[in-house]
């Protein structure tokens, strides 16, 4: 993803996705996935991610745990949003986020389909899904 767009998102959810703060005190700890490489994953799912993190922190706001994600990426075509502390509720709004990403185009965020082409991923026609 653009650092323009990561940068927005950190900005805009800096509790969930926080940099591991254990890493500056204790040396021997293991950074998160997310703190060393960002957002692994296309700009067309900039929307869905923030939608989503919205979600999860008004849910905190009104009493649910603090999510803090380990990883983001893209894998066999479709958003994997790991994260700790989600309660049953907010594993189900990540749960519906990462299937909604299997018809979203990673790229631009138009509607597509996930489609096997040496690896799977998920496009839009324009970007070399199926029309
Ligand atoms: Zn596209």
């Amino acid at each position: 993803m653009r650092e323009e767009l990561s940068r927005i998102l950190r900005e805009r959810y800096p509790l969930i996705f926080a940099v591991d703060l254990a890493v500056a005190d204790t040396p021997d700890a293991m950074p998160s996935v997310f703190s060393l490489w960002g957002f692994e994953c296309g700009d067309g799912w900039f929307d869905l991610i923030d939608v989503l993190s919205a979600r999860l922190q008004l849910a905190t706001r009104h009493g649910a745990p603090q999510v803090v994600v380990r990883q983001v990426k893209e894998k066999f075509g479709t958003l994997r949003f790991n994260a700790s502390g989600a309660d049953e509720r907010q594993r189900g709004m990540i749960e519906l986020a990462e299937m909604m990403s299997g018809r979203l185009c990673e790229t631009c965020g138009n509607p597509g389909q996930t489609i096997e082409a040496g690896w799977m991923r998920t496009r839009c026609p324009v970007h070399g899904g199926k029309s």
